[in-house]
């Protein structure tokens, strides 16, 4: 599923594609831009950026196209005429200028409209963790500690993955965090004291800072396959700092699988 880093690195890559240019087509077969797409034919494409997991595209009306990935979707870019190797029939937005095809594929979120309204629409997210750390350190760091603590989140993975605390985490760097700073995914996050909620987004935050590129995202620095994670789609692998198997099960009120080594992560009743 793609996390914030992402989609930071999918706006990187289709920005300076899109803005500024001219809107020939906005379609697809969503709703939400069959119809109403023609409101943007003729305007200007005036910014493409991430917010968290999702992606906007802001037009020169004051009109926003917002998308979430969620487990299923991609954008892909296309040169007008060039053969689409994925199903039309899938194609959810056709955002169409000049020189570009833009094709957003299978998306299950996916909202057109008025800039306000959009922006209703993701207010509640917490602060960016994809943004460089420079920003987020200091100011941002102490609301996420505020946010935390107004947070349902029943476990420490669950804190995490709250999108209204940290935004742009996934099950992956969750999984790869919690282990880097030694947390329990299983601990209730009411027990986490504001330190050790401080370094897990500052650790969150490095690395998806790091990962807003192209390519794939690696916690380890290796790139190779099978070497890129500490615990997250490792279960039942040796732990790559202690030779402890893996684990891995659902935990706290999602049904997102949590990865952890519990030698290195132990909870009250493991330890
Ligand atoms: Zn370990």
């Amino acid at each position: 599923m793609p996390e914030g880093d992402t989609i930071r690195a999918l706006a990187g890559r289709l920005s300076p594609r899109l803005t500024g240019a001219t809107v020939t087509l906005l379609t697809g077969t969503h709703r939400a831009v069959s119809g109403e797409g023609l409101r943007v034919k003729g305007r200007r494409i005036v910014a493409v950026r991430s917010a968290g997991k999702h992606l906007l595209v802001e037009f020169d009306n004051g009109w926003t196209l917002r998308t979430h990935l969620g487990m299923t979707g991609s954008w892909r870019v296309y040169r007008p005429g060039q053969r689409w190797r994925e199903d039309p029939a899938r194609a959810r937005v056709v955002l169409e200028t000049p020189g570009v095809v833009a094709v957003c594929f299978s998306a299950p979120t996916i909202q057109f409209g008025p800039h306000d309204r959009i922006a209703a629409a993701i207010d509640h997210l917490g602060p960016d963790l994809a943004d460089p750390p420079a920003i987020v350190d200091g100011v941002v760091i102490a609301d996420i500690v505020s946010r935390a603590r107004r947070s349902n989140a029943a476990t420490a993975s669950d804190l995490v993955l709250d999108q209204s605390t940290m935004a742009g985490v996934g099950n992956a760097v969750s999984a790869e965090c919690l282990f880097l700073e030694r947390v329990s995914p299983h601990v209730p996050a009411s027990s986490l004291d504001d330190d050790t909620i401080r370094r897990l987004a500052r650790r969150a935050n490095r690395l998806l800072a790091a990962n807003a590129r192209p390519g794939v995202r690696t916690t380890t620095g290796h790139r190779t396959r099978g070497h890129r994670h500490w615990v997250y789609g490792r279960k039942g692998r040796p732990c790559r700092r202690c030779r402890s198997t893996i684990l891995a099960a659902p935990t706290g009120s999602s049904d997102r699988i949590a990865y952890w080594c519990p030698s290195c992560q132990p909870s009250r009743e493991e330890a």
